[in-house]
């Protein structure tokens, strides 16, 4: 059996008036994250890994910000097509496990329902999932509440 393992980074700035987009579930909060899509920073943070696993160009290559195709797009579009790409190339999702840091929601309630809309995109049962989420400390930019950031990697395996 063959693996690969992939890293995934992004951020995104908070704004007022935009929605909180976060693992594909819409959250009920003051601010949004601002960004040519929804801007759902855990699920680019996803692509990317997976992307990095299979060795493809990041995100930003496959969906860039200059496309109006991708104005306010439903991040999870743009997960199932880096699914669709990495199977292309002969390979299915092991397991993805993210970090979401930023200071407020309390992200703890909301994460079944994230890991009910990835677990099926990604192909994998919902334990396959792992999702956390840590506030900053108050420190730096998150700490401020000026923006938010995720981390992720993803595992293939060769189908
Ligand atoms: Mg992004």
């Amino acid at each position: 059996m063959r693996f690969r393992v992939g890293f995934g980074y992004d951020v995104h700035r908070l704004a007022e008036g935009r929605p909180l987009w976060l693992g594909g579930v819409r959250i009920d909060h003051g601010t949004g994250l601002a960004g040519h899509s929804d801007a759902d920073v855990l699920l680019h943070a996803l692509c990317d890994a997976l992307l990095g696993a299979a060795g493809l160009p990041d995100i930003g290559h496959h969906f860039p910000d200059t496309d109006p195709r991708w104005k306010d797009a439903d991040s999870k579009v743009l997960l199932r097509e880096v699914v669709r790409l990495v199977a292309e190339r002969g390979w299915r999702v092991g397991n993805v496990d993210c970090s979401l840091v930023l200071e407020r929601p309390r992200i703890k309630p909301h994460i079944p329902a994230m890991k009910r809309a990835l677990a099926p995109i990604l192909g994998v049962e919902e334990e396959a999932v792992g999702i956390k989420a840590t506030t900053n400390e108050k420190l730096g930019f998150v700490g401020r509440e000026e923006g938010a950031c995720a981390y992720a990697v993803a595992l293939l395996q060769g189908a």
